[in-house]
């Protein structure tokens, strides 16, 4: 394990030429990065939050990239906390899938902005969750090449699989596998210690990305956000989708509000990953899912309420 001085993160050498950039905290906005060094060339899978993050991670990284530069960027999705930093690898071929890259545009970085000088309670959720990562200078850049399905690269001889599963977590999510290191990086399939959110679904879509995952001859499984883990974290995550969908389908079919379902769904052993409330979104998804009438809930709302959920939130006992 390679400890550097930076503070956000830290590089773990995983063997078999595959690296995992971990941040120290699995919250909101601090994500994993991974590398796969070759004979000649790198790839990275997604870079970070921020400049300054990412040029921390890179910094960290020269080490082992110093004779294999980066030639190649994946991003697993259009999150900002997993592309914000594409410009810093402008001259690498940068690779997303298709619907990823149609949702990655320079407005996603002005509207945080915006959000983040907003007056009120929406502001302040905005503050807490992000107010500690720095937009300025951030010019939004794009894939190179896109794809549908399934591609196989070759990085510096190191053979490479990059396999769309979305929508899932988002629209257009991929992962990352290198057969020969029984290596995956799942992007934010996976949140190890955090509670996974549901922006796009339906979440059967992602509990079967979970499957798709398992399926793999793996035994190191990175994760978007959280410590390195196995098919024992999948399966976990896979078990919490699964329960909120359920839960959330019978409250549903009572006829019961949403705002009903929220509260009335016990969370158990799940309760103890961090941001609990996003639950709200996992909830919302399946209704929306459910019933095309359903409202969208808008961003500030979700986040008022998850805020509000986690407020209240007292873990059970388990
Ligand atoms: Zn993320």
């Amino acid at each position: 394990m390679r400890q550097g001085p930076c503070g956000h993160g830290r590089l773990h050498e995983l063997g078999n030429a595959c690296y995992a950039w971990v941040a120290h905290e699995a919250g909101w906005g601090y994500s994993n990065a991974g590398l796969i060094v070759g004979e000649s060339s790198s790839l990275l899978v997604d870079t970070l939050f921020d400049l300054n993050l990412t040029a921390a991670m890179l910094a960290e990284m020269a080490s082992v990239t110093r004779d294999s530069p980066i030639s190649t960027v994946v991003n697993t999705h259009a999150n900002g906390d997993h592309y914000f930093g594409n410009q810093l690898l402008g001259h690498a071929e940068i690779i997303a899938s298709v619907n990823a890259a149609a949702h990655m545009s320079q407005s996603d970085v002005e509207s945080l902005r915006a959000d983040l000088q907003a007056p009120g309670v929406h502001g302040d959720n905005v503050r807490r969750l992000f107010g500690g990562f720095d937009f300025d200078g951030i010019t939004i850049t794009p894939p190179t090449r896109t794809f549908e399905g399934e591609i196989r690269l070759d990085i510096g001889g190191v053979e490479v699989h990059c396999i769309t599963v979305g929508p899932a977590h988002t629209d257009g999510d991929i992962i990352v596998y290198v057969p020969s290191a029984r290596t995956v990086y799942a992007g934010d399939l996976l949140f190890i210690g955090a509670t996974p959110v549901a922006w796009a679904g339906p979440i059967s879509g992602w509990v079967k990305a979970c499957d798709r995952i398992l399926d793999l001859d793996v035994e190191t499984v990175v994760p978007g956000h959280g410590p390195v883990t196995d098919k024992a974290g999948v399966q976990e995550t896979q078990a919490y989708l699964a329960y909120v969908e359920r839960a959330a389908t019978e409250c549903f079919n009572q006829g019961r509000p949403f705002e009903e379902a929220v509260a009335g769904i016990p969370l158990g052993r799940f309760g103890v990953w961090s941001e609990p409330g996003r639950l709200v979104q996992n909830v919302a998804n399946v209704y929306q899912h459910l019933d095309p009438a359903f409202p969208r809930l808008s961003h500030i709302d979700v986040m008022k309420r998850m805020g509000d959920f986690e407020a209240d939130f007292v873990p059970e006992e388990s």
